[in-house]
């Protein structure tokens, strides 16, 4: 699933391509896609308008239509949103929205597990979208310092790795991004998040920021389906310390890297570099 670094290379890529170009036609191929709107009404609010800005929060993209309304976007398992210079070329088998452009070429939504979603709101409904209401800060944002993840931590027996991949807490961080940054800290993912100490705090909280930064200079990690807005791969994948890396050895030790399920979800650590659970 895209993550903070996937969902905001999309975004910077597809910026310069979607902004103030007046959209000629719009196609719902998969009507499920559209979350609480018709097809009709959808395509009735955006033909003959523009984008105007393309923001990111957490995992969503919130594309700003000239008239106010905001297409809010979310690409679940396997979404893409790719930016075509013409019509001409091939629509792919799984293609569920395309936006025509009048100055030419499309916006296409393509997903192929078709868990994606696409809104219109006005800005003071944004609220309805349960996962934007309940969001945490973003992680390289102001709002996100060493104070606030202690505060975050203080007290909970849950895993400190179910607490990273909660958005209510941290916006953004998903499986591969919260392994790296407990990798980075040297913190076993089963560590209770209350048991952490000040500096364990620091040293994630400092993680966090630089994994984040790096994965998004690098244009996110490209495993399977994960493809940047113009249609290229991205190159975290080849700076992975310990995300699907299990049965190699630990870049920093050389001991067998270890996976296990935490809070239902595939960890992957180091044994030695992140000590135990119990540490
Ligand atoms: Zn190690």
């Amino acid at each position: 699933m895209p993550e903070l670094p996937e969902v905001e290379t999309v975004r910077r890529t597809l910026e310069p391509f979607v902004l103030d170009r007046t959209i000629s036609r719009v196609e719902v191929l998969y009507p499920r896609v559209l979350q609480s709107i018709s097809p009709q009404e959808f395509t009735l609010a955006l033909v003959g308008n523009r984008f105007t800005s393309l923001t990111r929060r957490g995992k969503y993209l919130l594309f700003t239509v000239s008239t106010g309304l905001v297409m809010v976007v979310h690409l679940r398992m396997t979404g893409r949103l790719v930016a075509m210079s013409s019509s001409e070329v091939p629509r792919e088998k799984h293609t569920s929205a395309v936006f025509t452009f009048s100055a030419g070429g499309e916006l296409r939504f393509i997903d192929q597990r078709k868990f994606g979603t696409i809104n219109l709101l006005p800005p003071d409904r944004l609220t309805e979208v349960r996962g934007l209401r309940e969001m945490g800060p973003e992680p390289l944002g102001d709002g996100f310092t060493p104070a606030y993840l202690a505060r975050v931590c203080e007290g909970k027996k849950a895993p400190i790795k179910s607490v990273l991949l909660d958005q209510r807490q941290i916006a953004g961080l998903g499986n591969i991004y919260a392994d790296e940054s407990l990798f980075a800290a040297g913190i076993h993912p089963m560590r209770p998040a209350g048991e952490l100490r000040p500096g364990e705090v620091e040293r994630l909280y400092d993680a966090i920021r630089t994994v984040l930064t790096d994965a998004v200079a690098n244009q996110g990690t490209t495993f399977r389906d994960y493809r940047t807005g113009i249609g290229t791969e991205g190159s975290f994948q080849n700076k992975l310390q310990v995300y699907g890396r299990k049965g190699l050895p630990c870049p920093n030790c050389g001991q067998t890297l270890q996976h296990a399920r935490v809070g239902g979800r595939t960890s992957h650590f180091c044994p030695h570099c992140q000590g135990g659970p119990e540490q």
